[in-house]
């Protein structure tokens, strides 16, 4: 591991044990840098799941192999999330084209599929678009010198911060509303026979179409379908066996990371204030380090990063001929 990768991750860690407790109550890391700094996230965050972004996995394996039964299975693999569900589409694939599933095997060893990620930390993200976000906020900015981009960030993160801890004072129950009112949107469209074993376990049965059974286990807040355990939000199945039930709140079925409490809790402790860099304290140590000399090359500055091959080109404006 680099040093300054080290250096980097170590003060995330300091950072998150204080501020961004997201990162380590989850037990997840998001990166989206270059590679030599992610040995660090092993190193510093020893427990830490390390998951591949689907995103660039298939723009990487689309150079190499293309077709319909592609199209068809594997983002459907990535987003199964149970064993049974993965091998039937990674199954399809292997028949079709040994080489590709090999491929994938060879060169993309992290954890893509939500069948293999940890039910600890709630988070079935499989790409790397948060990070994108974050990119895209920033964007306007990116022309800045280094220390007022840094600067400028601070500041829309302390705003926003400020935003969702105003927020969360006027939430009311216990768990997040809008994770509610989505569990109850989805209440109106189910279509499942639920057969009861016992106060707590029943084997909800899909009608129509599949006739796929699944196992829901309200005790231990487990469905067969390993949504809910690694979602932390009550799967369909399970949403039809609590409804079935009088006097379930929906709420007692949902992860408390999704809680009120925790909400406040993440956005309790303000973002740090700062004066303007004139009032800065001059740095003690005995050499000046001026900037970098830069070339100043023909033409417009480019703001636009380089878009990978399977990523889309943004349409170009047509202009407008009288
Ligand atoms: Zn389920």
């Amino acid at each position: 591991m680099s040093v300054a990768s080290s250096f980097l991750f170590h003060h995330l860690q300091i950072c998150s044990s204080k501020h961004v407790q997201f990162l380590v109550l989850t037990g997840s890391i998001l990166v989206s840098i270059w590679k030599s700094n992610l040995a660090g996230v092993g190193e510093v965050f020893p427990g830490a799941e390390h998951r591949e972004c689907m995103h660039h996995l298939v723009s990487n394996f689309k150079k190499r192999y293309s077709g319909k039964v592609f199209d068809d299975h594997l983002w459907a693999a990535a987003y199964s999330c149970n064993q049974y569900l993965f091998e039937k589409n990674w199954i399809a694939m292997e028949t079709e084209k040994p080489a590709a599933t090999n491929y994938i095997r060879k060169c993309h060893t992290k954890l893509w599929t939500r069948s293999q990620f940890s039910t600890i930390c709630k988070v079935d993200y499989v790409t790397n678009n948060l990070a994108e976000c974050l990119n895209s906020w920033i964007k306007p900015h990116k022309s800045m010198n280094l220390d007022d981009l840094m600067d400028k960030i601070r500041r829309m993160i302390m705003r926003k911060w400020n935003q969702r801890r105003k927020i969360s004072k006027k939430f009311d129950g216990i768990i997040l509303p809008h994770i509610i009112k989505d569990l109850n949107e989805k209440n109106r469209e189910l279509n499942f026979e639920v057969e009861e074993c016992s106060e707590d376990v029943a084997e909800v049965t899909v009608m129509g179409g599949s006739a796929f059974r699944f196992v829901v286990n309200l005790q231990d807040m487990t469905c067969s379908c390993r949504k809910w355990q690694v979602f932390g939000i009550p799967c369909k199945h399970a949403l039809a066996f609590i409804t079935s039930l009088s006097d379930s709140p929906l709420q007692n079925y949902v992860d408390l990371y999704y809680s009120v409490e925790k909400f406040r809790l993440a956005y309790s402790q303000p973002i740090p204030t700062m004066l303007d860099k004139s009032q800065w304290p001059k740095s003690t140590h005995e050499f000046f380090m001026h900037p970098p000399l830069l070339k100043t090359v023909a033409g417009r500055t480019k703001t636009e990063r380089y878009k990978c091959s399977g990523e889309k080109k943004k349409k170009e404006k047509v202009p407008y001929l009288p």
